[in-house]
């Protein structure tokens, strides 16, 4: 019996990739969501059945994006989990002093006696409840990721500079997800989450499944592998459509939902290459910011003075391409 050479070994890494390519994606997305159904269920806690959930999948992603990596120059490197390590930090700091900021506005209504929430989605069922939280926060989410990209002027400027930091990266991998500025991140968490979650007053259940899909595709949307969702592209922004959101090319940068492509369907910025990947991530001009790794630089981006009005480039100009060619 021929002993097994490094051909086969080839051969079984590329047999297990083509394999994984497909049920990974569904796995994490169903089986978090499943989890969630059964947790509400048998009344299990629910924040550590959450934390392990979102634990085992970072933790299994990175290795295996580490062992079957869809392209090694976009691999994570000491310098960028360096990197990574501050905007975690940053974020959890972020997200320390929003949940202070929430509770003080809610103590200042609890002691006036106005209702902080006016309870009308409570008693929607659970699954129309995650649909209209899923359409009602990506509205928000997808208009101002748009604007954050292609709106001119001062403001336009300004919003593009707190959402640069995002961009800056020149590779693409689950870690990476967290490289936020502090405002563009207070934005989407304290205005949009407040305004399309909270107040609406949807039952915490809804709430909590809501929360697993946000969670799942925003790591899994920056997955260094070659993943296939097929038609759930249609339905879900996986990996291949997120990917393509941090083009070096302008052209193709679009992709703007983060759990759903519908409004990107809707108001065609849809962008959908299945099997290929974009020639380069990052921004198109990447020596007019600082590098993604001089953290403080990217802090102070959006508060520099521009000696003319958009001295920074712009990442996107203003055009969309029509719905019907933006599909491939
Ligand atoms: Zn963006």
């Amino acid at each position: 019996m021929p002993l097994a050479g490094p051909g086969a070994q080839v051969n079984q890494v590329t047999n297990m990739a083509a394999i994984l390519r497909y049920i990974l994606y569904p796995f994490y997305l169903f089986g978090g969501v499943g989890l969630t159904f059964l947790t509400i269920g048998q009344g299990w806690n629910l924040n550590v059945v959450h934390g392990s959930f979102s634990v085992f999948m970072v933790a299994s992603l990175i290795l295996l994006e580490a062992r079957f990596p869809l392209e090694r120059r976009w691999a994570m490197n000491w310098a960028s989990f360096q990197r990574d390590l501050k905007y975690m930090v940053s974020g959890i700091f972020t997200e320390v002093a929003l949940r202070w900021t929430g509770s003080g506005i809610a103590l200042f209504l609890a002691t006036y006696n106005t209702p902080s929430s006016t309870k009308l989605m409570a008693d929607v069922p659970l699954i129309p409840s995650v649909l209209l939280l899923i359409l009602g926060f990506e509205f928000l989410q997808y208009w101002f990721h748009r604007i954050c990209h292609e709106m001119r002027g001062g403001v336009g400027t300004f919003l593009w500079r707190t959402h640069a930091a995002h961009h800056l990266p020149d590779r693409v991998y689950v870690l990476m997800h967290v490289a936020a500025h502090p405002v563009n991140f207070s934005v989407i968490q304290g205005v949009l989450t407040v305004a399309a979650v909270v107040l609406p007053g949807f039952s915490p259940e809804s709430v909590l499944v809501f929360g697993i899909i946000m969670g799942v595709n925003g790591t899994f949307s920056h997955f260094n592998m070659d993943i296939r969702a097929g038609w759930l592209n249609y339905v879900f922004v996986s990996t291949e459509l997120h990917r393509y959101h941090h083009s070096a090319d302008m052209s193709e940068s679009k992709n703007y939902g983060a759990v759903t492509p519908l409004w990107d369907l809707v108001f065609g910025t849809f962008v959908y290459k299945p099997g290929q990947s974009p020639a380069r991530l990052g921004v198109d001009n990447p020596s007019a910011y600082p590098h993604s790794n001089e953290f403080w630089k990217v802090m102070a981006l959006p508060f520099r003075r521009a000696k003319k009005p958009n001295t920074v480039p712009k990442l996107s100009p203003p055009t969309v391409p029509p719905l019907a060619s933006s599909r491939e």
